[in-house]
């Protein structure tokens, strides 16, 4: 063969690896639910929990009808719908540690500021040990793909709790963060965000002034992604740790179920809309789980309680491969989730701290 046409064809394969390499994610969107148990998550309702009248509300008849069932898969489709039938069916989940597959904070400390800053900026930070820690003074991956041309002015944080303004660092990071009680629309909210801002003004504030309900960080969220079209979108919905805290396992397991609802109408809608249609992937994720000795400990966590650095995640999207509930022995941590999500849209997060290495189990193709 002439050597021209060699070169030829080994040019024409090498532009075929690239383009192979490439992953195909355009968009993210993240969601956490706050500290929302494994436990759950993979065998469903807890039936000594929602049988102690300390925490099922006076009302087990209720817990029983909605959320139970005698087989362990059936019982937990019933908090998660949406997460078993398409997520897993489509994507993966991780965290059965029944299974093997254990997935774990990194920090040492099981509450939420460490974990939200161990998710967004792949470095588990000890000296960030208070939810009351001042602006955070990593970087986090969001901020770092707002700095990338095509993202810039894309990226935006919903939050129904306030600390988010510090865990993303607002003042600092140049995204636009939404938490608790913050109106939406800047200088000219549309009718739906007017409305939103008035019923979250004057709703019922059962977690004082540093939470909103979800209802409505859900729906802001919402309005933006529509009218906004971000191309990385975080949503952080607060209830269920909130009810946990509060020993209400029924509000706790709705909280759940309503965040499976919503993410079913998330991915239903990024389904139906060019821009994100096949190329926007999905990440479901909690910052710390909880206790679980005795049945008693399920409504804490932090370093005192057991097992409540135990945590779960899935995906769905382009780019991730349809294995399901995930069966094999592994060790994961929740500090390799933000640069999974600088790889997703094919980055490699480098920043002014160390950054823990991407979940390999999450793409078809392994670059
Ligand atoms: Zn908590």
């Amino acid at each position: 063969m002439p050597k021209i046409r060699i070169t030829f064809f080994l040019l024409l394969f090498f532009c075929f690896e690239f383009i192979q390499a490439q992953h195909q994610t355009q968009n993210i969107i993240i969601v956490t639910t706050d500290g929302f148990r494994w436990q759950e998550v993979f065998k469903g309702m807890d039936s000594v929990i929602a049988n102690n009248p300390k925490f099922n509300q006076h009302d087990s008849t209720y817990l029983f009808k909605t959320y139970w069932a005698n087989d362990e898969t059936e019982r937990r489709k019933k908090i998660y719908p949406f997460l078993w039938s398409t997520m897993a069916a489509q994507g993966e989940i991780f965290g059965n540690r029944n299974l093997g597959c254990k997935v774990d904070n990194a920090n040492p400390y099981w509450f939420s500021y460490p974990g939200y800053n161990e998710i967004f900026t792949g470095f588990p930070d000890t000296a960030i040990n208070s939810n009351q820690y001042p602006d955070n003074p990593n970087e986090n991956v969001l901020e770092f793909l707002n700095k990338q041309k095509e993202f810039h002015g894309k990226v935006a944080a919903f939050g129904a709790w306030d600390a988010f303004d510090r865990i993303l660092n607002k003042k600092r990071s140049g995204i636009p963060v939404f938490s608790a009680f913050d109106s939406v629309g800047g200088n000219n909210p549309d009718a739906n965000e007017n409305l939103i801002n008035a019923m979250n003004k004057d709703s019922y504030h059962p977690f004082k002034d540093d939470e909103c309900l979800d209802v409505f960080t859900h729906y802001a969220a919402m309005e933006y992604l529509k009218k906004n079209k971000p191309r990385v979108l975080y949503i952080s919905y607060g209830e269920t740790d909130e009810w946990a805290h509060a020993g209400q396992y029924r509000s706790y397991l709705d909280a759940a179920h309503q965040v499976d609802a919503w993410l079913n109408e998330i991915w239903n809608f990024i389904q139906h809309d060019p821009q994100y249609k096949n190329k926007t992937t999905l990440i479901v994720a909690v910052d710390h789980g909880r206790g679980d000795i005795k049945k008693e400990e399920w409504t804490s966590h932090g370093n005192k309680i057991a097992d409540s650095h135990q945590i779960w995640f899935a995906v769905i999207g382009p780019d991730t491969p349809n294995n399901g509930e995930i069966n094999s022995s592994m060790q994961l941590y929740q500090k390799q989730y933000a640069q999974t999500i600088a790889k997703l849209l094919n980055y490699t997060f480098t920043t002014n701290h160390p950054v823990a290495d991407e979940i390999m189990q999450v793409f078809k193709i392994k670059k």
